[in-house]
């Protein structure tokens, strides 16, 4: 855990939270997502002007973990015929 804190006035209000890799369950307490930790975000194609234009569709510890999720959306993927 970095215990860096907030850094700026606007994220005083930041707390330390659980980080979960969605492929191990590894979690890691800390204010910020872990240093080194892989997150993957998809262009939300609801989003509204100034909305979040990206939504988090997977958060993981390493790339080990980020490749084997991959391997099975590519799986998937094939299966679904796209
Ligand atoms: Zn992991």
């Amino acid at each position: 855990m970095s215990l860096a804190g907030p850094r700026r006035s606007w994220e005083a209000g930041r707390q330390v939270r659980p980080y979960t890799c969605r492929a191990c369950g590894a979690t890691e307490r800390d204010y910020w997502p872990p240093f080194g930790w892989l997150q993957v975000r998809t262009r939300d194609p609801q989003a509204a002007p100034g909305d979040h234009t990206y939504t988090l569709i997977g958060f993981y510890c390493s790339a080990g973990c980020l490749a084997g999720e991959a391997a099975r959306w590519a799986a998937a993927a094939a299966e679904d015929g796209r």
